[in-house]
């Protein structure tokens, strides 16, 4: 198969994976001695990195542990498009949540998108952060539609400005009827995460790649031993892992059911996993 087609229906979609770039990355080392501090925060994807910036702006120290490299999980190999348009759907939410469980998710993420975009100006980030329409289309061929539940439920849960359109504007493939999401917005992962990440710095916090969290034992403080040998001790722990570590107690886990969505619920400000068939920005 081409490239050509296997992207038909992919328009304008840069491979995921084109995202990451260390280069840009401030300088990070491993953790080598023991450390106290306010809050540790385990993983330096977007979760985790956001969650020390704004830590540090309430003035908390911040230790952030990461297993990897800054975005070398999932945040590096995203298509990097923020959105309000969500992709277990409106009317789904709806149906198990209730009216205002959908209320909240369209909030949730247009608030986040605001807050994306907010960092950006304050911090100076030069990540392409632009605001641009969304289009959810139906897949071609499927013979069935969820456009009209979706845009009755969307418009319920108060997503601002969503319209039916006659098609989106792309000249290369035709979506047919599809629903306008305006002011949604798109921007370099990776750029984005190292500018947080020098701005975390800057306030103090601290930054350990290739650092393990092997897991968390209760107490005053807390414990977070790393696979290296030193501890971290914290007030708090955030894990932002994506998935759950080690043998840490269930309640600092939280709900996990491997969907990426999960992460972004708890952590109410996630990127929104925008990068399913049948949408495109
Ligand atoms: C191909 C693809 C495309 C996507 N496109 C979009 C999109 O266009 N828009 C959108 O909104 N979302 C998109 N998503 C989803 C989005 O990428 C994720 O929801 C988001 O990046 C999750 O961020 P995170 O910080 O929770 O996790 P991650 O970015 O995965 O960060 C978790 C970090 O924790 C570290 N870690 C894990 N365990 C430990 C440990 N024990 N100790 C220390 N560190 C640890 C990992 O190394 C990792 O760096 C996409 C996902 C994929 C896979």
């Amino acid at each position: 198969m081409s490239s050509e087609s296997r992207n038909e229906h992919c328009i304008r979609t840069e491979p995921p994976w084109a995202w990451i770039d260390r280069a840009e990355m401030p300088a990070t080392e491993p953790l080598r001695a023991d450390v106290d501090a306010d809050v540790c925060v385990v993983g330096a994807g977007i979760a985790g990195l956001t969650t020390a910036y704004l830590l540090g702006r309430e003035r908390q120290s911040v230790v952030v542990l990461e297993d990897g490299f800054i975005g070398g999980g999932q945040t590096g190999r995203t298509t990097g498009h923020l959105s309000t348009a969500i992709d277990c759907r409106y009317f789904t939410v709806a149906r198990r949540l209730g009216d205002e469980g959908a209320r909240l998710v369209a909030e949730s993420h247009a608030a986040a998108i605001d807050l994306i975009e907010s960092i950006c100006e304050r911090e100076r980030i030069g990540c392409a952060f632009s605001r641009v329409d969304g289009f959810l289309f139906d897949p071609p061929d499927t013979g069935s539609s969820v456009l009209e539940r979706e845009y009755e439920a969307a418009r319920a849960a108060g997503v601002a400005g969503v319209e039916r359109v006659h098609r989106a504007p792309i000249g290369s493939f035709d979506t047919g009827e599809c629903l306008r999401f305006p002011n949604q917005a798109q921007f370099h992962p990776t750029r984005y995460l190292a500018g947080l990440a020098k701005a975390v710095l800057a306030r103090g916090g601290s930054i350990h790649t290739e650092t393990h969290a092997d897991n968390v034992v209760a107490g005053e403080p807390l414990t977070i031993p790393t696979q290296g040998g030193p501890v971290v001790r914290a007030r708090a722990v955030v894990l932002a892992t994506n998935t759950p570590i080690g043998q840490s107690p269930a309640w600092l886990r939280g709900p996990s059911t491997g969907t990426r969505s999960t992460r972004i619920t708890t952590f109410a400000l996630l990127l929104s996993e925008t990068a399913c068939p049948g949408q495109t920005t």
